[in-house]
């Protein structure tokens, strides 16, 4: 059998209730940080979705009133008839390449605060909400009568807008889940009590939905296979309910009860996760089922089709890392998958309430606004380009501008390319951050016109000899040893002293060990990694941070209660609200953020994780020397230090835009067009 045939499996189309898929690749609903607000921007990428080849693309979550608003964070709404036309403008992008377009019916229940509308939020009962001074309104009959006529009025909306599958959605801690758990379901009436009295209205809903759209569309339940915790549903009960409803919906798409496994990042989760959770379904109702486990290997999906544990491959990760991958899968070209790192900088966008951006997919949501195709650059480039570091930006610059045309020589002082990707991935949990790396080296082997010079450090005078029509520097940055960061906003005459120790130090070999302070005042995951390394090497870690939490920022991602557990369980003493101010060799001094506080903290060296200064100084001497007769650019964190997403995305802008005429406008997307 042919490489490409192996995988036929994976292509067989797939019938769920009325409509059919035509393969077995489904793009979950997953958030995008687009939401209502931008409708054009989601359709270009949810379309370039279904071009790559998903058969099944989905929306993310889409209120069904207004009585369900998720305000500051951008979530997809089906309100009314404008909401209508603005989704029909996705489910057109999917179906014009063959592709079943699914909308999630979502209701947020007690969990969100309705901060835009102002609609008083409703619960099972009265319950606080997610992060607000808010409680809900419990629900009586008539509240409940009233919601299952709008979640039926915005199904119907969602098959006027074109969508072929339609979800309830009872999971994830949403009314739905309220209704669901022992716990906070504490209602006398017909809708609380047995389980069967709690599952009432996922069951109407259900039924409902396949009354109102079901010849049209497809009825998906996004349910946790395992329950929602002991207090909940635990997984007994889950299994019970999915038995009782089993049969009742067109397809099953399969979660579990703990968030930080079904999404979990790299750091803490394997690929293929979930599947003894979810194994057990597909036999019990019947029906096909779809489930997730961050998927990049194509064996891995064909093994679990293979085995009867799904019949779609469901991805949302995957899918975002790399849009084409069911082309690539289809046609033998595996080494050319994008794979996803795990690190849920995509998850980030939403947290934050701005679009997706993703690490090894820099044209994620710039398909519209940029015109940017994950797979096609049209402006071909001629002319020599030298570009200084090969870390993630100047690695992705060499793709981009290899692949336009021009001559690309990608030089770098260390004896291995990838830069801070090489270093990080060396670090606990990180390893399949070397993708970054690896994904661009792998296509360089296609690009003979780029070529890879290692252990070659460049000076001004170098570079303006080698005589390149355009340089682009990528020199990346350094971890400071002053201190200054966040909370120290200048450098720290008591800081910069014999012992202090950087990131960069650790990750080039040197051994910590003995009472080691770390002070995190970046907040992400370097602090709480790093401390993880220097426990393995032997050191007794006290971690500081100015912030409440380790790695604070890391709620973005999803990895802060992984974060603090892992770090409770390796006997790292976390000290928070405290900045390092001092180190005199034998131990450290600790300020209060809040008072005057001062306190002492035995420590034989200290770690610094604060901020990075960047490596500029042979993009600085060559601008002053003016010796060069081409172009000169600086990309990644040699101009700006930020997060590998950023560095790649810069590279990738650069070879996109480097020589004249192209760089086309950046769209602005508005749902709200004011009449003149
Ligand atoms: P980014 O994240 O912006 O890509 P990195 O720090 O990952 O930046 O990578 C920068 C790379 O630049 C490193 O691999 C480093 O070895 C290399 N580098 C820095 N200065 C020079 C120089 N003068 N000549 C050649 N390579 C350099
Ligand atoms: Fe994967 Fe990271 Fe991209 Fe998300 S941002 S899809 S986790 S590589």
């Amino acid at each position: 059998m042919s490489e490409a045939g192996r995988y036929d499996l994976l292509f067989e189309s797939v019938r769920i209730g009325p409509v059919t898929a035509p393969n077995r690749f489904y793009q979950v609903p997953h958030c995008t940080g687009m939401g209502y607000a931008r409708p054009q921007t989601l359709a270009a990428m949810r379309g370039m979705k279904a071009e790559g080849g998903w058969g099944v693309v989905c929306t993310e979550y889409c209120s069904i009133d207004q009585s369900s608003d998720d305000t500051p964070y951008p979530y997809a709404t089906i309100w009314d008839e404008d909401d209508v036309r603005n989704l029909s403008l996705m489910a057109d992008a999917v179906h014009e390449h063959g592709a079943l377009a699914g909308l999630e019916l979502w209701h947020g229940g007690s969990y969100v605060s309705n901060l835009l509308t102002r609609a008083p939020t409703l619960g099972v009962r009265s319950m606080p909400s997610r992060t607000d001074p808010v409680q809900s309104m419990p629900m009586d009959r008539s509240d409940i009568r009233a919601l299952r006529a709008s979640h039926r009025a915005a199904a119907l909306r969602a098959r006027d807008a074109g969508f072929d599958v339609v979800y309830v959605y009872p999971t994830h801690g949403y009314l739905l889940a309220e209704f669901l758990s022992r716990s906070l379901n504490t209602r006398t009436d017909e809708y609380g009590g047995s389980l069967e009295n709690r599952a009432r209205l996922v069951r109407e809903l259900i039924e409902e939905t396949c009354e109102a759209v079901g010849d049209r569309c497809a009825v998906a339940v996004r349910m946790s296979a395992d329950g929602h915790g002991e207090n909940h549903l635990d997984a007994d009960e889950a299994r019970d309910l999915i038995g009782m409803l089993g049969p009742l919906p067109d397809l099953w798409d399969l979660v579990v009860a703990e968030y930080d496994d079904e999404m979990g990042s790299s750091r803490f989760t394997r690929e293929g996760a979930l599947e003894e959770s979810v194994a057990y379904v597909r036999a019990l109702t019947g029906k096909p089922v779809v489930s997730v486990g961050r998927f990049t290997s194509p064996d891995t999906m064909l093994s679990q089709v293979r085995r009867g544990v799904v019949d779609f491959v469901g991805a949302a990760r995957p899918s975002i890392a790399d849009p084409f991958l069911p082309t690539k899968v289809r046609e033998g070209r595996g080494e050319d998958i994008r794979e996803c790192i795990g690190c849920n900088i995509c998850y980030a966008g939403n947290t934050r309430g701005a679009p997706i951006r993703c690490t090894q997919n820099p044209t994620m949501g710039e398909e519209w606004r940029r015109g940017w195709h994950p797979e096609r650059i049209d402006a071909a480039g001629e002319g020599t380009v030298l570009i200084v570091g090969a870390g993630p930006a100047g690695l992705e610059a060499a793709h981009v501008l290899g692949r336009r045309g021009f001559t690309v020589s990608l030089a770098d002082k260390a004896g291995e390319p990838g830069g801070r990707v090489t270093r990080e991935s060396r670090l606990p949990g990180l390893a399949e951050w070397a993708r970054v790396r690896d994904y661009r080296l792998g296509q360089f082997t296609r690009l003979p016109n780029v070529s890879l010079y290692l252990g070659s450090e460049m000076s001004a005078a170098d570079v303006a000899e080698f005589g390149a029509d355009h340089v682009l520097i990528a020199t990346g940055a350094r971890w400071r040893r002053d201190g200054t960061g966040r909370w120290h906003q200048a450098p720290v005459p008591s800081l910069d002293v014999a012992g202090v120790l950087t990131p960069d130090d650790i990750m080039e070999g040197t051994v910590a060990d003995g009472r080691i302070v770390l002070f995190d005042d970046d907040h992400y995951y370097m602090g709480p990694v790093l401390a993880e390394q220097l426990v393995a090497s032997g050191a007794r870690v006290t971690y500081v941070t100015t912030e409440g939490r380790a790695g604070s920022w890391s709620h973005a991602t999803q990895e802060l209660v992984p974060t603090q557990r892992r770090l409770i369980a390796l006997g790292v003493e976390i000290v928070v609200s405290k900045a390092v101010s001092g180190f005199d060799g034998e131990a450290a001094t600790l300020d209060c953020v809040y008072s005057d506080g001062q306190s002492r903290i035995a420590a034989d060296a200290i770690v610094l994780v604060t901020s990075r200064e960047p490596e500029d100084s042979l993009y600085h001497a060559l601008k002053r020397d003016r010796a060069l007769t081409g172009t000169l650019h600086r990309i990644g964190d040699c101009g700006q230090p930020s997060i590998i997403a950023a560095a790649v995305y810069s590279g990738h802008k650069a070879g996109r835009e480097l020589g004249p005429g192209t760089a086309p406008p950046s769209l602005r997307d508005r749902v709200v067009v004011v009449p003149a």
